[in-house]
């Protein structure tokens, strides 16, 4: 067992108790204007059970960007998971938990020097690249590297958050870029990554880059480099009925592309794991109404949890929470809430309909653990970097 990042109690609760745990963990704990978040431990467990079920042969490296709670991450670990991180700070963090360097992989395509020698020292010797001068970078600084080529995923398309132009060798460069870091550079090219793109829409899409990374493979044999030995699927995975369709159609698509018996595959699931294992708690700090509606000000915004390029609004479940369970309302109302600094742009949501709610009373957030706190900032003297977490431990049963 690794050691709990920080000594907290754990709340352990039935399913069905979350809310009696929130309006307890708000009454005894907190004042307005500090929001605060739930883990619940039991999910992580239960996740890492339907990864392990679903991807039988697939090591999964948790995409540490995604949300680096030190209570995920030691919850992970523990769980047996790897990690992918994406620079030094990211490294760092993950190696303090108690972490192998060689379960970590440097999965950033372009890296600034300082972290490459970071890397050298600390003994992380697994990274992706995507450029010639990526490749003399790791050459000078880091040759006992061994390396994945990342490629583009097909079109990019069918998923909600695209990577775009930014990640991946196009075509016609995957063989001079193979030429160039094996016989030139002499550095070990030991296989092939991808990123279909944050919310995969379309399980085909696994199998199309799954393809095309055969096609990599293919290329390395005729060059004559030595067996490449990792694929790696990337994220893009989500807690929902569509993760068991994709783990098929990889699942599938391996075995029809990939027959080498001494294959290793590995994925870099972000968000399938703390999505839906956080629970971010707001305090009604300010209301308006005019005509029927009404506008709310809470204490956490865009500048915190909510940054709206990063987290998915159509995901996150609002519920109103009033603090004492007898003074819940029954009225519906158009409602817009905004979140506290003095930024026009910051609102969390538009004309929703939620059940009127008083000063101080709660709004609650549901499966806020995706690109979430990990964002936040101090704008506007709002301190968004240690909203503060409490533990919990649901019973399935
Ligand atoms: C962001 C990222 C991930 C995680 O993506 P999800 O869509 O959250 O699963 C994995 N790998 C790389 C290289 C990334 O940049």
């Amino acid at each position: 067992m690794l050691s709990a990042a920080k000594s907290s109690r754990v709340h352990k609760i039935q399913k069905d108790g979350m809310t009696d745990l929130i309006r307890s963990i708000a009454a005894e704990k907190h004042e307005t204007g500090q929001p605060f978040y739930v883990l619940d431990l039991a999910t992580i467990e239960r996740l890492m059970d339907k990864w392990n079920h679903s991807f039988p042969n697939v090591k999964p490296f948790y995409a540490v960007k995604c949300n680096s709670e030190p209570a995920l991450l030691t919850k992970l670990a523990n769980l047996g998971a790897n990690f992918d991180c994406a620079s030094l700070l990211e490294i760092d963090t993950v190696l303090n938990l108690g972490i192998s360097p060689d379960q970590i992989i440097f999965a950033n395509p372009c890296k600034a020097i300082s972290h490459i020698k970071y890397a050298a020292t600390v003994g992380v010797n697994l990274t992706t690249f995507d450029s010639k001068l990526e490749v003399d970078k790791i050459k000078q600084w880091h040759p006992q590297c061994h390396l994945l080529l990342r490629i583009k995923a097909p079109s990019d398309s069918g998923s909600l958050r695209p990577l775009g132009k930014k990640f991946g060798v196009l075509p016609e460069e995957i063989e001079p870029l193979l030429h160039y870091a094996c016989y030139v550079a002499g550095l070990k090219v030991v296989g092939v990554s991808f990123h279909v793109g944050s919310i995969a829409q379309d399980p085909n899409i696994y199998r199309e880059a799954i393809a095309n990374a055969r096609a990599v493979f293919d290329v390395s044999d005729y060059l004559g480099i030595p067996k490449m030995q990792i694929l790696n699927i990337g994220g893009g995975f989500r807690s929902t009925p569509l993760f068991e369709e994709i783990a098929g159609v990889v699942n599938e698509a391996v075995q029809d592309y990939f027959p080498e018996p001494y294959l290793t595959i590995i994925a870099e699931p972000g968000r399938f794991f703390p999505e839906t294992v956080f629970t971010l708690v707001t305090h009604v700090i300010g209301k308006r109404v005019r005509g029927e509606k009404i506008e709310y000000w809470i204490d956490d915004g865009i500048y915190g949890s909510f940054r709206p390029t990063l987290y998915n609004s159509c995901f996150v479940g609002i519920i109103p929470l009033s603090l004492k369970a007898s003074e819940e309302s029954s009225q519906m109302c158009e409602s817009t809430i905004y979140g506290p600094s003095c930024d026009s742009l910051d609102a969390v949501a538009i004309d929703i309909k939620l059940l009127e709610l008083q000063l101080d009373d709660l709004i609650v957030f549901y499966n806020m653990g995706a690109y979430s706190k990990c964002a936040g900032t101090k704008f506007n003297g709002f301190d968004m970097l240690s909203t503060p977490i409490y533990l919990a431990s649901t019973n399935s049963s």
